[in-house]
């Protein structure tokens, strides 16, 4: 029962041939049985899960249907959750307890949506490893050695080990496509904008995006269905119909233009990788694609720009946990002052403290024009590329990661070298594009994942395109062993 996709369990429920109630209760054994080994979950809600999961078979045995209605599903533990521990992967919040639920929570189970748990993460969801949780780090199912990607790396390792189908996630500058090139799943990474970001706790507002991680384009398609839309909540979220995504797979892909630039094939990629690129360009120009070279001439500034604009949004973010109105307070304070920097040193991890001296820093008068206004006319001209090349192309093809999964700790000494592999993900967020990446092969058994870009609010596009490589590839139904 743990290897069906949301499509096939859709379809099954559909059937009657099980219950949400029951497969609930598999899914829920095996999470217990399995993720010790995993750590990709911070709190299991097994008594809402059973509840939301008869409420759903009733309303299926009263006639309704819809691909989510009974489908199990986890919440990254950054999206606010109503009456249960919200943590944000951070001692800060080990005690926070939301008082509402975010509006992809909302809308989810509003769709009928299962929640089986929240979900291990980066601490504030900065980092690419998974390793900054205060939680303990995440495991890859492909090799328990490795890191399964960040900052969604619970997310990423739990659907990777069919712990459960699908999950939701957020990506800042990657931590999407990153965890599911890791981990061999699809992950998407709409247009800023397209998702909601009410009750979603913030890391830097104008990069943060939420987002399926699934198996498949089609389950991908399925679950940001059930997350995209208009929220009068959120005034960043944008007044644009949401289109039938499932509907919009079954585009061929004869003569559609993909862009591969230039800049993606530089030194700094495994050239292991650059060969199962090759082999997922060729795969989709048999299925009528058109390649044609291209350019980002400032990908190169998008690094130090991102790590200017992330922390500095962060620092200004993250002031709010201060003792006095949220998480963790010291013991005995003996004046607010003495409140404010012991709350904050115990509460924050070195990785977030790190972030928040950066962005303050690069934020402070007198750096301001030299740090932060430079990394935002950065940003534009990062988007004015992508402009200029979509001019010319559909999509754009290329490397989710440099390199596969590397080894716990392997990067722990030198926070830069893990920045360094954000490389090919952030220039989406800077420009808000939307993003996918979906499973190419395999180095060394572990995963590699390939990305596809394209113009906003063109998620369909995306989805469909990986739709059609995974009618034509199996790289996608490979399973870790042992899961
Ligand atoms: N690795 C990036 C960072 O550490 C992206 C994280 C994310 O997308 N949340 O900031």
């Amino acid at each position: 029962m743990h290897q069906m996709t949301l499509a096939e369990i859709a379809r099954g429920l559909a059937d009657k041939k099980f219950s949400s109630e029951e497969l609930t209760k598999v899914l829920l054994a095996r999470i217990t049985q399995l993720d010790p080994q995993l750590n990709s979950f911070i709190s299991l809600t097994e008594d809402l899960a059973i509840e939301q999961a008869k409420a759903a078979d009733a309303r299926r045995a009263n006639g309704e249907s819809g691909a989510l209605l009974g489908a199990p599903i986890a919440h990254k533990d950054l999206f606010c959750t109503q009456g249960i521990r919200t943590s944000c992967g951070s001692k800060m919040l080990d005690n926070f307890k939301a008082p509402y639920d975010a509006t992809v929570v909302a809308k989810l189970a509003a769709a009928g949506a299962v929640t089986l748990g929240k979900t291990n993460m980066d601490e504030f969801a900065m980092g690419s490893a998974n390793e900054s949780s205060w939680y303990g780090a995440v495991k890859n199912p492909w090799n328990l050695e490795h890191v399964p990607g960040g900052s969604s790396g619970g997310s990423a390792a739990a659907v990777a080990a069919r712990l459960l189908p699908a999950a939701t996630a957020t990506d800042t500058g990657g931590s999407i496509r990153q965890p599911a090139a890791f981990t061999n799943l699809t992950g998407l990474k709409p247009t800023y904008g397209r998702v909601s970001r009410w009750g979603m706790i913030a890391y830097a507002s104008s990069l943060d995006q939420g987002g399926p991680l699934a198996r498949t384009a089609e389950d991908c398609a399925i679950l940001l269905q059930g997350m995209a839309g208009l929220d009068p909540n959120d005034s960043t979220s944008i007044d644009e119909p949401v289109p039938d995504y499932s509907a919009s797979l079954g585009e061929s892909l004869q003569g559609l233009r993909i862009g591969v630039p230039k800049e993606y094939f530089s030194a700094g990629l495994d050239p292991r990788i650059a060969e199962l690129i090759q082999n997922s360009i060729q795969q989709l120009q048999k299925l009528g694609a058109v390649i044609k070279e291209i350019s980002l001439p400032n990908m190169q500034h998008a690094i130090p720009a991102y790590y200017v604009i992330a922390p500095a949004e962060a620092s200004s973010n993250l002031s709010r946990f201060d003792g006095v109105r949220f998480g963790h307070r010291c013991e005995n304070p003996e004046n607010l002052i003495d409140l404010y920097k012991r709350s904050r040193g115990e509460g924050f991890g070195a990785e977030v403290q790190r972030r928040i001296m950066v962005g303050a820093y690069a934020l402070s008068a007198g750096y301001y024009d030299a740090y932060y206004l430079k990394a935002q006319k950065i940003r534009r001209l990062v988007k004015n590329d992508f402009m200029a090349a979509f001019n010319e192309v559909d999509i754009i093809l290329g490397p989710t990661t440099p390199n596969p999964a590397w080894k716990l700790g392997a990067k722990n000494s030198d926070p830069v070298a893990a920045y360094l592999e954000d490389v090919y993900t952030i220039t989406a967020n800077l420009a808000g594009l939307p993003g996918l990446s979906m499973p190419a092969g395999f180095v060394d058994g572990l995963p590699v994942g390939v990305q596809l870009l394209a113009p906003y609010f063109q998620e369909g596009r995306l989805l469909n395109v990986a739709h059609q490589y995974q009618l034509n590839t199996d790289w996608h139904t490979r399973t870790p062993t042992g899961f």
